[in-house]
């Protein structure tokens, strides 16, 4: 018997079945998040459902990241800088996107984009984290070339990321209305 609606017939493919997912689907899971943001992904095999849910996550995390400075700090996303780094344990790990403002070298949020599957140092995963920064509209976005080391905060264990010079250092929020800066530490 057919397990999924684009097994039934060949009028629907996956493609199909996800717009209406998302058109019928959307709606209802809507009161269940509420002030969520989410993202409808169709059902598969438990771990090709993995596997796309962590692809799709790390687009979805740099856009949610720039959306949340945005309202955070009341500025538009063209007053913030990205600066993007490959993290090195043995091999590359990881690029950390760090954001801060444009025009000064702190930082104030970072996201990590995992590498999945075949990924290395020769797939182009930088153009797409660019491209996907610019559809945010951050303008400033500076590529570090080196390696740098696969370190995390001795004290709390959140990863560090790349400045603009070239070092890894803590994501910390500006202190805003006198509230104390989310980092204790
Ligand atoms: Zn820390």
């Amino acid at each position: 018997m057919p397990l999924f609606r684009w097994n039934e017939s060949k009028s629907c493919t996956r493609e199909t079945a996800l717009k209406e997912w998302v058109k019928q689907g959307g709606p209802c899971l809507e009161p269940l998040l509420t002030g969520c943001a989410f993202q409808t992904l169709l059902a598969d095999s438990y771990h090709a459902a993995c596997r796309t849910a962590d692809m799709a996550s790390r687009p979805y995390s740099l856009h949610a990241s720039v959306a949340f400075l945005q309202t955070t700090l009341g500025q538009p996303a063209e007053a913030l800088r990205a600066v993007i780094g490959g993290f090195h344990d043995k091999r590359l790990e990881e690029y950390r996107i760090a954001f801060g403002p444009r025009d000064g070298n702190t930082v104030f949020h970072g996201v990590i984009w995992p590498l999945l599957g075949a990924e290395d140092e020769t797939s182009d995963v930088v153009g797409e984290i660019e491209s996907l920064l610019r559809e945010s509209g951050i303008k400033e976005i500076l590529v570090h070339g080196q390696q740098f080391p696969y370190e995390f905060c001795d004290d709390c264990g959140a990863p560090l990321y790349p400045n603009i010079e070239g070092d890894s250092v803590h994501a910390e929020m500006p202190e805003q209305n006198n509230a104390p800066s989310q980092t204790l530490h």
